[in-house]
């Protein structure tokens, strides 16, 4: 049998706080489907290519997690993969009223679908893609909170943006 567990996300760029999360999900699941959420609707830094790409990259040698992407409704793809259940994290409380409502619509939505929140160890409970695109645009260490490879998109991303504010603003 193998039990799939469905990870979507907007993964802006992966982290060490949703690595930790896939690594708990693989003690659960056989598989693990890490999906990049394609919204058009949402502003990212990175293309959905370029974050698959990253999470290829940052999740090679764990044996049963696969990458893809998906658009439209998370509870639709999980149908399509026939995962028994979607994973997201939960750091602090902040996180919690979104995921409520977010994990009871979708029950509404397809009740046979279980949604299961995993912390993350300590030392990741503060850290988002958020944050380390911040980090990274005022040259702070991201090395601790991204995997190498993420770092060094990171770099070039925001590399890119300081030399366009440059011609911008001589
Ligand atoms: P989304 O836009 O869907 O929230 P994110 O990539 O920000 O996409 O997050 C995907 C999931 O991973 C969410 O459930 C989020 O709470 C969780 N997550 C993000 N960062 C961490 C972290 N540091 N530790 C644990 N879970 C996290």
């Amino acid at each position: 049998m193998n039990r799939i567990g469905l990870y979507p996300g907007s993964f802006d760029p992966v982290t060490y706080g949703h690595i930790d999360i896939v690594g708990r999900a693989l003690h659960v699941f056989d598989t693990v489907v890490l999906a990049v959420a394609n919204n058009p609707f949402k502003h990212t830094m990175f293309t959905a290519e370029e974050r698959i790409a990253m999470l290829r990259e940052s999740t090679r040698g764990m044996d049963g997690v696969e990458v893809t992407s998906f658009a439209g409704l998370t509870v639709e793809y999980a149908r399509e993969l026939g995962a028994v259940a979607i994973i997201r994290g939960l750091r602090a409380m902040s996180d919690f009223e979104y995921e409520f409502q977010m994990a009871l619509t979708n029950r509404v939505l397809a009740p046979e679908i279980e949604i299961i929140y995993m912390m993350p160890q300590q030392p990741y409970t503060f850290v988002s893609s958020t944050m380390t695109k911040e980090l990274a645009l005022f040259d702070g260490d991201i090395e601790q909170f991204v995997p190498a490879c993420v770092a060094k998109k990171l770099r070039e991303k925001t590399a890119d943006r300081k030399a366009d504010r440059k011609n911008l603003h001589p």
